[in-house]
C-alpha cells in the first residue's frame, strides 16, 4: 500500500522508544530522537519525510495508538 501524501504524526508522549515502528518501516523512514518526552523517554520520530511511503505500517505496530496517519 502507498500513499505519498499519508505521513504519519507522531504523539511523542506517548511513544515510549520501544522502536517497534522503527523497525517495520519498509522504506527506514522513522529514527529515535535525542530528546526526552516529558516521560523521561527518548521517542521516535519522521527522520525523513521523502524515504515514507505513507504504508501505514509504523501505526498499526505501536502498542501504544502513538501514531495516526494524516493526509
Ligand atoms: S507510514 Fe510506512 S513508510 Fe511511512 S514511516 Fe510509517 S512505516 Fe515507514
Ligand atoms: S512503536 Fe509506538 S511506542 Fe514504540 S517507538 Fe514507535 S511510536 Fe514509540
Amino acid at each position: 500500500m502507498k500513499n505519498k501524501t499519508a505521513k504519519p504524526k507522531i504523539d511523542i508522549e506517548r511513544c515510549k522508544g520501544c522502536l517497534l515502528c522503527v523497525s517495520v518501516c519498509p522504506g527506514k523512514a522513522l529514527a529515535l530522537s535525542g530528546e526526552l518526552n516529558e516521560r523521561g523517554l527518548r521517542y521516535v520520530i519522521l527522520k525523513d519525510t521523502d524515504k515514507c511511503t505513507g504504508c501505514g505500517m509504523c501505526a498499526l505496530v505501536c502498542p501504544d495508538c502513538a501514531i495516526e496517519i494524516k493526509s
